[in-house]
């Protein structure tokens, strides 16, 4: 009988399960994807596009290349799920499906802080991303404060990268000694997860390069007329541009699906992803993932939504051939890079399910990183579409 596996979400998540599904799959089985988007938006590439050493076009592919694979692309708004009906209700009518993979990733709410909307840049956003990179050609002089409003949030790494790039290209343009540059941050340390040795190795790096670090900020407002962000204990910050990255939530959409927890985000099984719903499986950054011991958010990362969707669309394949599902999701990634410098970056390897605590490898700065990690960019924008 032939069988229709429906995903939601054409990010990374979305799309290697698609694409793995298509090659593992026999031909007669259905591969669905739905997105809002006509595009697909490398988000690992923001802080390039920021700082001008990338276009904004040159960071996405249309969906719609998908189907020349034999996925089928639907273009529309998933406007809710029904596991128990095995259906999926969307802005072109019900989808049905046998198998299906949650792949929504996380939702920005900016509005979570009074004057962040309108007031600040989300650099998480493809189009103010490139209304950024505009205004920070125009800007020559003054502060510029980044800013963390809550946790989780995505790309663990980014906030430390795009700080650091703002570094480079105020350097490379001769003005960093007249920009000031901030960062504020609820957490205790920079990468809290990597333990408190990576935590003092970027702190360090901030320090020499003459960026202010604020932790444990929990952030009140941003207020349009005295250009401050307000902290609690009446902490101030002045600015002249922000930035601020927005309050992630889960998928709204799933809010009634019965398949969520707090913030929204889904329960699955922490190896095989599947939820408590028969046959829906979610990864990426959609899922309530928490390390083991701790019980503190596992990081959300591109990495990871890659390796969850291979475990994922393998297992479904297997299942539908009638073999028993065999691959695990370990909580590991190598290869991560976080860019510091026009040229340089941090080579990473992750284990988050390492116990007592996950195991985080960052080396130090290298060309190599760099290019590695421009390198993957131009794979995956060429190996999945
Ligand atoms: C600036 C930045 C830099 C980053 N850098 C890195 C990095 O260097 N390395 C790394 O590993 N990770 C990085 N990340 C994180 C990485 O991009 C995410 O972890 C990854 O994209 C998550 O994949 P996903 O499939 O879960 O969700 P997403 O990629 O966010 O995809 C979700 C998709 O669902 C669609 N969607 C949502 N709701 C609906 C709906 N109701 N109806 C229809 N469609 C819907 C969206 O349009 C979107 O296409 C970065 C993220 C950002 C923002």
């Amino acid at each position: 009988m032939v069988k229709t596996v429906l995903i939601l979400g054409g990010g990374t998540g979305g799309v290697v399960a698609a694409n793995v599904l298509r090659k593992t799959l026999a031909e007669k089985h259905r591969v669905v994807l739905v997105d809002r988007n006509e595009h697909h938006y490398f988000m690992a590439s923001y802080p390039l596009v920021m700082v001008n050493l990338r276009r904004p076009e040159q960071v996405t592919r249309k969906l719609e290349n998908l189907q020349q694979k034999g996925i089928q692309f639907v273009q529309t708004q998933v406007t809710g799920v029904k596991p128990r009906q095995r259906r999926v209700e969307t802005g072109e009518g019900s989808l049905d499906y046998d198998y299906l993979v949650l792949a929504l990733g996380a939702e920005h709410h900016p509005e979570t802080v009074s004057g962040q909307l309108g007031e600040a840049y989300n650099p998480y956003n493809f189009t103010q991303i490139s209304r950024l990179r505009q205004a920070l050609s125009r800007f020559k002089r003054g502060k510029i404060v980044l800013f963390l409003s809550s946790v989780p949030y995505t790309g663990v790494i980014a906030p430390w990268e795009i700080i650091f790039l703002l570094d480079a290209y105020f350097r490379r343009r001769g003005l960093r000694h007249q920009v000031k540059l901030t960062l504020v941050t609820p957490e205790a340390l920079p990468l809290p997860l990597a333990g408190p040795l990576v935590g003092v190795s970027l702190r360090r790096m901030m320090t020499e390069r003459g960026i202010q670090l604020i932790t444990q900020a929990r952030i009140l407002s941003l207020d349009p007329m005295q250009q401050c962000l307000l902290l609690d204990q009446g902490i101030t910050v002045p600015g002249d541009l922000f930035i601020g990255i927005p309050s992630h939530w889960g998928p709204s959409v799933l809010f009634d699906s019965g398949l969520v927890v707090d913030g929204g985000w889904v329960e699955v099984d922490p190896h095989t992803l599947a939820t408590r719903a028969s046959r829906v499986y979610a990864v990426g950054d959609a899922t309530a993932m928490r390390l083991p011991v701790s019980r503190e958010w596992a990081p959300k990362a591109g990495f990871f939504a890659h390796y969850q969707a291979e475990v994922v669309a393998r297992n479904i394949a297997s299942r539908i051939a009638g073999k028993e599902p065999t691959f695990r999701y370990k909580g590991k990634a190598a290869g991560a890079v976080m860019f510091t410098d026009f040229g340089k970056g941090r080579l990473a390897s992750v284990n988050c399910y390492a116990k007592p605590s996950p195991q985080v490898i960052l080396l130090r700065p290298s060309k190599a990183a760099y290019w590695f990690k421009v390198g993957f960019e131009k794979y995956w924008l060429h190996r999945w579409f």
